[in-house]
């Protein structure tokens, strides 16, 4: 599975990631391609190269515990 990182932040400065099969993706050049992992939490470790804080959209990564924001 890919994943994306938004380059914009939501108004809590959380930049949300996604699974290439959401519907809430950013457009094309509003967000960065993390690249291919099995799990949501290896992806998280690599949008935290471009942002500390991130965290995981509540729509395609909602099996995991929500994020304290
Ligand atoms: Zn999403």
């Amino acid at each position: 599975m890919d994943y994306f990182v938004n380059k914009n932040s939501q108004l809590t400065g959380i930049h949300k990631i996604h699974k290439e099969t959401c519907t809430r993706m950013p457009n094309k050049c509003n967000k960065i391609h993390l690249g291919k992992f099995y799990t949501d939490y290896a992806a998280k470790d690599e949008a935290r190269k471009y942002y500390a804080n991130s965290g995981y959209c509540s729509y395609c990564c909602k099996d995991n515990k929500p994020e304290r924001y």
